[in-house]
């Protein structure tokens, strides 16, 4: 039993020092924050921009890391976030919504109208309907501007295409996330196919940094794809000693060939990239 009231006193000062400068990390600092979390297989990231605007993209394949990893990246009081982006409804995208969507209010949702039958995805559509959340359908021709020097610029797929590609993989949402000193590039789990209807449209592939597609897959990252992006840094999100090999050793050579340096979350856990 501690009885000393100076001792308590000094362990519950240090207490308040320690989790108020946590805290004070987590505050907007006028600069993005892109976390690409370590959460296995699958992909989940945290964007908050310069205002202190939360976007979510994609939900990891199980809700414990990807829970964990958004209250280490989040301020303890904050309940809400800004955005969640659904690149497409597989479940190592997916899993952690319906929990994310109990624990925080969110504001809207991005995704596209591709169908799956999925429990998972069909317990997040049902919470979406039930808490009246907005749902924005990705649109190249409609980007998202956050009025604080960041604009979500949505480069593919076109909504008529929903329904229409020989896998649900090829209905990921690309995006960039545009700022004056640098743009990240997501772009899911989009393969060849994707990859050449991306760019037979004429859309600016530019950025700084590319989430490598599909983990790291060779059915991805087309050295044409990647030298129109021409990123100075590639992530990849993968889990340890995963069954599907990812990332691919084809994909890993290409890069190094095209000497661009690339980071895994398998190795390094959470990546943070900073503008
Ligand atoms: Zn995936």
């Amino acid at each position: 039993m501690l009885r000393n009231p100076i001792i308590i006193f000094m362990i519950v000062l240090a207490a308040g020092i320690f989790f108020s400068s946590r805290e004070l990390q987590r505050l907007p600092d006028g600069k993005l924050h892109v976390y690409f979390l370590d959460v296995g297989q699958g992909d989940g990231a945290l964007i908050v921009t310069p205002s202190g605007k939360q976007i979510v993209i994609d939900g990891g394949p199980a809700e414990g890391a990807m829970l964990s990893e958004l209250s280490n990246h989040l301020p303890f009081f904050d309940r809400s976030i800004d955005m969640l982006v659904l690149s497409h409804p597989h479940l190592d995208h997916l899993f952690a919504f319906p929990d994310i969507l109990r624990r925080y209010r969110v504001g809207r949702i991005l995704m596209t109208g591709e169908q799956a039958a999925l429990p998972r995805y069909q317990e997040f559509l049902g919470l979406i309907r039930e808490q009246r959340i907005p749902i924005l359908l990705a649109d190249p021709d409609k980007d998202i501007d956050f009025g604080d020097g960041v604009t979500l610029d949505i480069v593919w797929p076109q909504p008529d295409l929903f329904g229409k590609t020989s896998d649900g993989n090829n209905t990921s949402v690309m995006l960039r996330i545009l700022t004056g000193s640098g743009i990240v590039f997501f772009s899911g789990d989009a393969e060849k196919e994707e990859e050449i209807a991306a760019l037979a449209s004429g859309a600016d592939m530019r950025a700084t940094v590319l989430k490598v597609a599909h983990h790291g897959s060779k059915t991805s990252s087309e050295t044409g794809f990647l030298l129109a992006v021409r990123p100075s840094l590639g992530i990849i999100s993968a889990g340890k000693k995963n069954k599907f090999g990812h990332p691919n050793a084809v994909i890993l050579d290409r890069f190094e060939a095209l000497g661009v340096p690339l980071k895994v979350t398998s190795v390094e856990g959470m990546i943070e990239v900073r503008y």
